[in-house]
């Protein structure tokens, strides 16, 4: 496909401006008007249209495609929650209105948006309030480990160094524990694919400020020693924290608070329908039970004696603001409405569709590929590709594979714990049909890889771009035609 520059055509118009009615008059100063006019493609509407109508076809979407990309949760958005998200009384409201001397009263509906999603989070997490500001799930883990500094900080505690991640953690963990200034110790996984209860004993001292981890982990399965291992590190005065990117496979069915969990945060463009990727926006509320509450950002939507809802900004423990103005209100919005429109009922039918679909899915495909934890699996399943590498195919190789059939790849290389790892969350909202269809392109691609290995080298032959240097192109983003 020809870029739009490479397209222009000396002369050609699509549109036809009138002669300017006011006299031309140059008023910027000589030295900011640019010596030559800009270069700009010359082009019929009907090329403009045609090059934008193919730019957005290129695109890999929810709304096109089966997207299994595992610890993503890319499930399918339903379109009313961007009709509410649009109604002029959310999305015009200014954000200082409520911030306002009487403003507030203009602002109760969106107030009460706020207020409610975060008491539906705290009955389906356990906990007792939440700040719904942070940005995305690494910006309310920061905001976690920062609270769980400030507990600390506030009881005395100074002598905690260390926080403790499973091998299996999600990158973003030990990142965020390391920018709020703590050091890391990881603890490997069992053969069974949780952390290993020795080793962490071994390794339990009073310098331990807390643990992060997922439950179901990123290997999709549910640590069933979650009791002890809350009860050790609540036993040296940790804190448990829980990075709640997979809270879709537990929704309505376990609670993190009952499990243990001082602190939670959740992806609410993962669990709570918000079109996700793309690097934004997303939404990472950070929940806590009672001994952290006193240390949540401000501000706070409180409901006052009178009933009326207000902004709250007086708490002198709080570590302060870590957002501007209240989060991503827009996604809180859509959160908000998915919750109400599924019930308690319809949220519960989320995370056992989300098991059901990666248990048939982990069934189907047992037999083609290594599976990398051979038990019953909580929304996602893991494979490594180790059967294809001995006849010279790796996991990228199916992974292009499947991009020529319109699917988009499940994870692969990660988690790091497993060797060639491909890593596959069909979500709750997809049909028998299309796990089914995904299933048979697997297994295609399994016994190509027997028959015929060399021709994974050539695919896919589907796109524009077959095989690009990924580092480079994250590295070296050429975003200007000209530079
Ligand atoms: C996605 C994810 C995160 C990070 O969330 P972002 O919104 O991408 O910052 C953290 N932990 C796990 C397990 C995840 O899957």
């Amino acid at each position: 496909m020809k870029l739009t520059f490479e397209q222009s055509a000396a002369g050609r118009q699509g549109v036809k401006l009138p002669a300017s009615d006011v006299p031309v008059k140059v008023v910027l100063a000589a030295k900011y008007v640019r010596a030559n006019a800009a270069p700009l493609p010359e082009m019929s509407e009907l090329d403009v249209v045609r090059h934008f109508t193919r730019l957005s076809q290129r695109n890999f979407s929810v709304d096109a495609n089966f997207y299994p990309l595992g610890s993503c949760t890319m499930k399918y958005n339903p379109k009313f929650t961007e009709k509410l998200a649009g109604l002029s009384g959310f999305a015009d409201l200014h954000p200082l209105l409520p911030q306002l001397r009487g403003g507030e009263k203009y602002a109760q509906g969106a107030l009460e948006v706020i207020y409610e999603c975060e008491r539906w989070l705290c009955e389906i997490t356990g906990m007792k309030a939440y700040t719904m500001q942070p940005l995305a799930g690494a910006h309310g883990e920061l905001t976690g480990i920062m609270l769980m500094a400030a507990y600390h900080k506030a009881k005395g505690n100074t002598n905690k160094k260390f926080i403790i991640v499973p091998d299996s953690a999600h990158g973003t963990n030990p990142a965020s524990a390391a920018v709020a200034g703590y050091s890391i110790i990881s603890v490997p996984s069992d053969k069974r694919g949780v952390m290993d209860l020795a080793k962490l004993k071994a390794v339990l001292t009073p310098e331990v400020a807390g643990l992060m981890m997922t439950c179901p982990d990123t290997h999709g399965v549910f640590n069933p020693q979650i009791d002890e291992i809350s009860r050790l590190i609540h036993s040296v005065d940790g804190i448990m924290y829980y990075d709640g990117a997979n809270l879709n496979a537990i929704l309505g069915r376990a609670r993190p608070g009952d499990l243990g969990f001082d602190v939670v945060h959740l992806n609410l463009h993962k669990t709570f329908a918000t079109p996700h990727g793309g690097g934004g926006p997303g939404s990472g509320p950070v929940g806590v039970t009672e001994k952290l509450e006193p240390f949540l950002p401000i501000s706070r939507v409180v409901k006052r004696a009178d009933g009326v809802l207000a902004l709250d900004y007086n708490h002198a423990d709080s570590i302060g603001y870590i957002a501007s103005f209240y989060g991503a209100f827009g996604i809180i919005l859509r959160a908000y409405a998915y919750m109400l429109i599924l019930g308690r009922e319809g949220l519960k039918q989320t995370a056992d569709h989300a098991v059901l679909n990666a248990n048939y899915l982990l069934h189907k495909l047992k037999g083609h590929y290594q599976v990398a934890f051979d038990r019953v699996c909580m929304h996602e399943c893991l494979f490594s590709a180790s059967k294809q590498l001995e006849r010279g195919v790796h996991a990228i190789d199916i992974a292009k594979f499947l991009i020529d059939r319109n699917i988009h790849p499940p994870t692969v290389y990660f988690p790091l714990t497993v060797k060639e790892a491909i890593m596959v969350e069909p979500t709750e909202t997809e049909s028998r049909e299309t796990l089914d269809e995904f299933a048979a392109a697997m297994i295609e691609a399994a016994e190509l890889a027997q028959k015929d290995p060399e021709v994974f080298h050539f695919l896919p032959r589907t796109m524009p771009i077959s095989r690009p240097d990924e580092t480079k192109a994250a590295r070296e983003v050429k975003v200007n035609f000209f530079a």
